[in-house]
C-alpha cells in the first residue's frame, strides 16, 4: 500500500493521515517534519534545508529526493508507507517513480482531499488558538463557550499572524499552482484519486477506507 496525500492546506491532511496510519500501520512520511526535525537535532541536512525553509522556499530537490529515498528503504516501508508534503514538483514525482521502480514497487493512489478554495479561506482564518495551552477553536466550527476565551484553560484566544485573510490567499494561491503540474502528471497516470474533503471527517476518511479497501495489506 504505497500512497501519497494531497490536499491544500486547511483541507484536513493530517487529520486523515492520522487515520491512515492508525487503521492500515503504514508509516506516515513527512517532509516537512523531517526537516523540521533535522533543524531541531541541528544535522548537516538541517543546517542545509532551514535557509530554505526560513524563506518559504522549496528545498533543493536532490536534497529533498535524498531523504525521501532513505527513509523508504527502511524496513517499516516494507508494506507500504504514507507519502505527505512529497512529491512537491515533476521532478520530484518523476525521481520517485525512478526509485520505486529499481525497487520493483510502485505508487497505488495519490489521494487528493479536496476542499473548495473559498471553504478553505473560511476554515484557515476562523482558527483560533489559545496563547495559554496551544488549544485550538474556530469561530464557526468549534467556537469557545465564551468569546475569546479558552474553554480548557481560561487562557486568552489568538489568532496566528500567517492565518489572516491576506497571507491565507496568498499561501492557497501559491499551493493551487505548485499542484496543478503534478495532479496532470498523477491524472495520466490513473493513479490519482479526488475525495470530497468538504465533508464530515469520519466520512472522509470512509471514503478513503472505502478507495483503499480492494488493495492487499
Ligand atoms: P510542510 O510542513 O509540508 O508545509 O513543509 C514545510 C517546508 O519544508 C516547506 O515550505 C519546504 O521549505 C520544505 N519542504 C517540505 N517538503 C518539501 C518537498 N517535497 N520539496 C521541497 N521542500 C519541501
Amino acid at each position: 500500500m504505497n500512497l501519497i496525500l494531497m490536499g491544500l492546506p486547511g483541507a484536513g491532511k493530517g487529520t486523515q493521515a492520522e487515520k491512515i496510519v492508525d487503521e492500515f500501520h503504514i508509516p506516515h512520511i513527512s517532509t516537512g517534519d523531517m526537516f523540521r526535525a533535522a533543524i531541531k537535532d541541528e544535522t548537516q541536512l538541517g543546517i542545509k534545508a532551514k535557509s530554505f525553509m526560513d524563506k518559504g522556499e522549496l528545498v533543493p530537490d536532490e536534497v529533498t529526493i535524498g531523504i525521501v529515498r532513505e527513509r523508504i528503504e527502511k524496513e517499516d516501508c516494507i508494506k507500504g508507507f504514507l507519502l505527505d508534503g512529497f512529491p512537491r514538483t515533476v521532478p520530484q514525482a518523476e525521481a520517485l517513480d525512478h526509485m520505486l521502480n529499481e525497487m520493483n514497487r510502485k505508487i497505488d493512489f495519490v489521494i487528493h482531499i479536496d476542499v473548495d478554495k473559498d471553504i478553505l479561506l473560511q476554515r484557515l482564518t476562523g482558527r483560533r488558538i489559545c496563547k495559554q495551552c496551544g488549544a485550538t477553536y474556530h469561530l464557526i466550527f468549534n467556537p469557545p463557550t465564551s468569546v475569546g476565551e479558552c474553554d480548557k484553560c481560561g487562557g486568552e484566544l489568538y489568532q496566528r499572524a500567517d492565518d489572516n485573510e491576506e497571507t491565507v490567499n496568498t499561501r492557497l494561491e501559491v499551493n493551487i499552482k505548485q499542484t496543478k503540474p503534478l495532479m496532470d502528471y498523477y491524472g495520466s497516470q490513473d493513479i490519482l484519486r479526488t475525495i470530497n474533503g468538504e465533508q464530515e471527517i469520519s466520512n472522509v476518511f470512509s471514503d478513503i477506507e472505502q478507495l483503499l479497501g480492494g488493495l492487499k495489506r
